[in-house]
């Protein structure tokens, strides 16, 4: 059965034509020569800004891009009153027009597409063909909720009477939701949330990743613009450890959504435990500790082109990115050669040029968390390789992508979350204690396998089950409802998003019986 046929995804724009070069460079000039961003709250519809903390740009900390207020307390109860007043007159305004409300997002996101790229590559530092992936995923997210709010949401089911009365049941929306996202998907992951939490009949107050403020800000402007209720979304921007927390900890909240870090998303959990009220639900999306697994079938310039895309595509920021790759001792050394030979082709430098294939690490602690990761690598494994970050490592947060030879598996058990590459020889014929023992560090988010033998693929995915397996291909850039996307274990609670079943996890359940 085909699930969703007759749906398309948004189409993106085709970066080897010039005039769409030519309208991403002018975008870009325009947000360059622009009046500097004043961003912060926006509550009711209203924004509230003025002052706060400068935005500087990853690729280029000498400039920013404008300043960001956090949202004080004040905005946080006001925005938690108005979204909590406003719920039981979303919630039955009923799944085909939110849909129609969740439909205008995506347009007016496509609408202006270029301005939204040049944003996040200034201030996410995403390569263009990155910024145009992050655009159609969130346009697609959009729409895809939109179908589903229509299908599931728009009309109760009717289910069999045996005694005569009349059974319906209905989804609606919990209360208010809070959706707290990463920076690494400023946009399709913040967008993402919101769409699935209001198709699904609630309101929501959005906190964005610190770094990524103003691409949140940008969003919700347009969405409020599109025609989106005031009092269906609020803006929350600020720190984790404030604003995060405050919202949280609050019992107007009646759901949060989460994508970020394993220990971020423990001690969320731990604050929603701690609640008095009513038992409320967390949608965990959380990181990756992602194997790719080789064996002497697979084609060796196929393996080493998905290789470098999954490991040091987006500089290695992404949940899916391949961390360790388990080459066959057989072909090991040709495999490596490969590599190095590739990663020294790619071009690192100015996120916003069509030419650049890794851009920089988001800010200084990343930086440094990778720095000393590569310490404890020379001390302890093989640096391989790593290339030189060069004007973009003076000037901004770059970092050359590296290859570490692994002597056992013990060596690393976290995710690093950059553009760094394990490598572990192995015997294929030991594969499944190897695939198992990756599993038995908990994770459970990617997994890639090459090789043209069915046994092979069977034996890798069952001693290895994650939510995303990818053979013969690269490990990144999940479609929506294509590939559902999310993990298990250590690496989230499901359901997948942009997958048949996300919304009923935003969603409660409703019977009425009727004898008549
Ligand atoms: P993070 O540090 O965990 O932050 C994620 C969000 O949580 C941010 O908005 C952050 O605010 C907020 N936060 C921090 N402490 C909080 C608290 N006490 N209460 C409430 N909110 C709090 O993660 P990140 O560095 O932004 O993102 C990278 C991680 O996300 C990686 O581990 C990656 O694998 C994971 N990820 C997973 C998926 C997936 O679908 N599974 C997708 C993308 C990314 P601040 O702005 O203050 O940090």
């Amino acid at each position: 059965r085909l699930y969703g046929a007759g749906r398309r995804n948004s189409a993106g724009h085709d970066l080897s034509q010039l005039d769409v070069r030519k309208k991403f460079a002018a975008a870009l000039k325009s947000l360059d020569d622009g009046p500097a961003f004043a961003a912060g709250a926006i509550v009711s519809g209203k924004p509230e800004t003025g002052g706060g903390e400068l935005v500087r740009m990853p690729a280029e900390t000498g400039r920013a891009l404008g300043a960001l207020k956090e949202a004080d307390a004040d905005e946080i109860d006001r925005a938690l009153d108005a979204a909590t007043k406003f719920q039981p007159e979303w919630d039955q305004l009923g799944g085909s027009k939110r849909a129609e409300h969740l439909r205008a997002m995506g347009d007016v996101l496509e609408a202006n597409a270029a301005q939204l790229i040049a944003l996040m590559s200034r201030e996410a530092g995403k390569t263009l063909p990155d910024g145009i992936a992050e655009v159609r995923e969130a346009v697609d997210f959009c729409r895809y909720y939109a179908q589903q709010a229509e299908q599931d949401f728009a009309a109760p089911v009717r289910l069999p009477g045996p005694t005569g009365e009349t059974n319906h049941l209905s989804l609606h929306g919990r209360g208010v939701f809070c959706c707290i996202s990463p920076w690494n998907f400023p946009l399709a992951i913040f967008t993402g949330q919101i769409a699935a939490a209001l198709a699904a009949g609630n309101t929501v107050v959005a906190k964005p990743a610190e770094q990524t403020g103003l691409t949140a800000f940008e969003a919700v402007r347009l969405f409020h613009k599109a025609g989106l209720p005031g009092d269906a979304l609020h803006l929350l921007p600020g720190r984790g450890e404030t604003v995060g927390a405050a919202l949280t900890g609050d019992l107007r909240v009646s759901g949060v959504c989460f994508t970020g870090g394993t220990s971020t998303a423990r001690m969320i959990n731990r604050t929603l435990a701690g609640r008095d009220g009513p038992i409320i639900p967390l949608i965990a999306e959380t990181g990756g500790l992602n194997g790719l697994f080789v064996d002497t079938t697979a084609l060796r310039e196929q393996v080493i082109d998905d290789i470098i895309i999954s490991a040091f595509g987006s500089a290695g920021q992404r949940c899916s990115a391949l961390r360790i790759a388990f080459v066959p001792n057989a072909t090991a050394d040709h495999l490596i050669d490969g590599l190095i030979g590739a990663m020294n082709e790619l071009a690192l430098g100015d996120p916003a040029l069509p030419q650049t294939d890794t851009g920089p690490v988001i800010d200084a602690d990343a930086r440094k968390a990778l720095e000393a990761h590569m310490e404890r690598m020379t001390r302890e494994a093989k640096v391989l390789h790593q290339l030189d970050a060069g004007k973009l490592g003076e000037e901004g947060y770059g970092f050359g992508p590296a290859l570490v030879e692994l002597s056992s598996l013990d060596q690393i058990s976290e995710e690093t979350f950059g553009p760094v590459l394990h490598i572990l020889r192995y015997d294929p014929d030991n594969v499944a204690v190897l695939a198992s023992a990756l599993k038995a560090k908990g994770y459970g988010l990617t997994l890639g396998i090459h090789s043209r033998l069915e046994s092979f693929h069977n034996a890798v995915k069952t001693a290895c089950p994650v939510g995303n397996t990818y053979v013969n291909r690269s490990m990144i850039g999940a479609v929506v409802g294509v590939q559902p996307f999310g993990g298990e274990g250590l690496s989230g609670t499901g359901p997948k998003a942009g997958g048949p079943h996300y919304l009923h996890r935003f969603a409660t359940e409703r019977v009425v019986s009727v004898n008549i």
